[in-house]
């Protein structure tokens, strides 16, 4: 069965491959079911922009036209079939908050049908809250000193403030216009349909259930109510219905604990697989390239994907390296993760290849510009199967075959983006490994064939969690927001290493020298006075017990003999 299809009244210039089916009229296509489209109503599960931009605008040759339009078509069936975005449905009934004054209300009553809606109507100084999502919200207005609840399903506030702006289900006549608001709320009370964007793997998330926060930067990020913390259980709580699906919670998660549903970290490497030897010319869905007329030279090929602001370090350093060619990112806008990110990987570029492997073009004239300037960068072509690993095992692998054997210093890393080196002091530590427990992404690892503490850095967050936990005074630090550009920073290094301690009785190991010492150092001198219980410190814990016992027999038998 086809699964793609590409139609155009106009048809097109040259033939497509047999998996495609190609019509001129929309009413030639079988009722089948495609997955991917050029266009919109042609019964596809995905519409690719992208597909008819390129046949306009690309310079390739006709062959290469051929072989790259298919190639888009299974990009997009890729992501198709990777997407975890599942879409629920709402039912949002006709209750609406009008929030304005009364030269407002008189204006949307205009608009109105009489009693379309079941109409509240408030000024913006007595909201005191707002929760819930749309379908489902509880207003909490003040009425002469006395809390109300108003149970609406949507609202239309002018001027919205903050309280509205994070909540789905508030709309601002004065961001687009009365007419516009009314046709949203009625079109959302015929069908309301929202996706889940985002999917999160808690077994590595830096917030959830810990002592202390350490990060909650998604949550930070998030510009509605998509992502709340719960602080009394430090458990993260996401609202998939308040979630606009930017992705900017994604670009900033140190250790890779939240993706991106609609197009994975997994989707993206697959996806870039087809990019091998090709220029990428990544757009955000929002930009609408179809409309765009603008020259692209030969081996350019636009990567689509849906939300701008979820590409990291790693999802952007896979591109760029199975491509072997500089990349291009035209987009309006660059998130704080990305923004990072992008600075990070053109950083790291530089040092090695002394080029930026990013060109970011935020209009029209800066992406004829980065067209002309895109290049393929020699020897940077790098590619392994990453299927499976988390971001920042996979971000070490690929840099790891950037420095290779070089040093090419270091780098700075953000203030959204997290890299760091621990330290510990090998003088204070008792490698009781508490640090070890307390790190989720495996940088820190006990080796118990040498009795070592080791450190990957590459794999670090420098979430700081080992920092607060271990339980020795100026013993572990961490140097914050750095990447060594040399081998040693994707090796396990030794940062403490003890011999194990034989106890005095039995001779069994049972514990750090170190350890033994410090409480020998600490205990000795209480127990100074008592020779047995001053042994019992270098005993384990079964011969503790013991020789205490025997103590104790040993001198009531001494004062029943003292007796007679
Ligand atoms: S940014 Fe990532 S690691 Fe930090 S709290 Fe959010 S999900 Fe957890
Ligand atoms: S080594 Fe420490 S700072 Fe680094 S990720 Fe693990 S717990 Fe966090």
């Amino acid at each position: 069965m086809q699964e793609f299809i590409y139609y155009n009244k106009d048809g097109i210039e040259f033939p497509l491959p047999e998996t495609i089916f190609v019509t001129q009229s929309l009413s030639d296509i079988p009722q089948n079911e495609y997955i991917v489209s050029n266009t919109i109503g042609t019964h596809a599960e995905l519409v690719a922009d992208e597909i008819d931009f390129y046949i306009k605008n690309s310079q390739d040759s006709l062959a290469n036209k051929i072989k790259n339009v298919e190639k888009l078509y299974e990009v997009n069936a890729i992501r198709f079939d990777n997407a975890k975005d599942i879409t629920f449905n709402q039912e949002v009934s006709n209750g609406v908050l009008l929030v304005c004054d009364d030269e407002q209300k008189k204006q949307v009553l205009k608009s109105m049908v009489p009693d379309e809606f079941n109409l509240f109507h408030v000024n913006e100084d007595i909201i005191k809250d707002i929760n819930g999502h749309i379908g489902n919200l509880t207003v909490i207005v003040d009425d002469d000193g006395e809390d109300i609840e108003l149970r609406v399903d949507q609202i239309i506030w002018f001027d919205e403030k903050e309280l509205g702006l994070k909540q789905s289900g508030c709309f601002d006549p004065l961001k687009s216009s009365i007419d516009d608001v009314l046709a949203t709320i009625r079109q959302n009370i015929t069908n309301y349909e929202y996706r889940k964007f985002t999917t999160y793997d808690k077994t590595i998330c830096q917030y959830h259930e810990r002592r202390e926060e350490i990060c909650s930067k998604c949550e930070e990020v998030c510009p509605t109510v998509a992502i709340v913390k719960d602080d009394s259980k430090k458990h993260l709580e996401f609202s998939q219905i308040d979630c606009h699906g930017c992705g900017g919670c994604v670009s900033v998660c140190p250790s890779g604990a939240i993706d991106y549903a609609p197009t994975s970290r997994n989707s993206i490497f697959e996806m870039a697989e087809l990019y091998e030897d090709t220029h990428p010319l990544i757009v955000p869905q929002k930009m609408n390239i179809a409309n765009l007329d603008i020259e692209i030279k030969e081996n350019v090929l636009p990567f689509a994907i849906d939300g701008e602001k979820f590409l990291d370090e790693s999802t952007l350093l896979t591109i760029a390296q199975i491509s072997g060619s500089q990349l291009i990112f035209y987009t309006d806008f660059i998130s704080k993760g990305s923004g990072d990110a992008i600075r990070i990987v053109n950083d790291i570029y530089q040092s090695k290849y002394g080029k930026d492997a990013i060109i970011v073009a935020m209009n029209e004239e800066e992406l004829k510009l980065a067209l002309e300037k895109v290049a393929f960068i020699e020897n940077s072509h790098f590619n392994f199967n990453q299927d499976g690993l988390k971001k920042r095992e996979v971000f070490s692998h690929r840099l790891q075959r950037i420095v290779s054997d070089d040093d090419l210093g270091e780098v700075k890393t953000g203030e959204h983006v997290h890299y760091g080196l621990v330290k510990v002091n090998e003088d204070k530590c008792t490698l009781c490994l508490v640090c070890v427990g307390a790190c989720n992404v495996d940088a820190l690892q006990a080796d118990a064939s040498d009795n070592t503490l080791r450190l990957n850095p590459s794999l670090c967050t420098s979430c700081g969690y080992c920092e607060v936990s271990c339980p020795e005074a100026d013993c572990l630090t961490i140097e914050r927001d750095v990447i060594k550009l040399t081998p040693s920073w994707f090796k396990e290094n030794v940062l403490a290493q003890d011999e194990l301690f034989a106890c005095v009785e039995c001779g069994k190991e049972f514990a750090t020298t170190k350890s033994i010492e410090k409480i020998a150092t600490m205990m000795g001198p209480i127990f100074a006075s008592d020779p047995v219980k001053e042994r019992s410190l270098y005993c384990c814990a079964d011969c503790k017990p013991k020789i205490m016992m025997q103590n104790y027999f040993d001198q009531k038998k001494e004062g029943m003999a003292n007796a007679r």
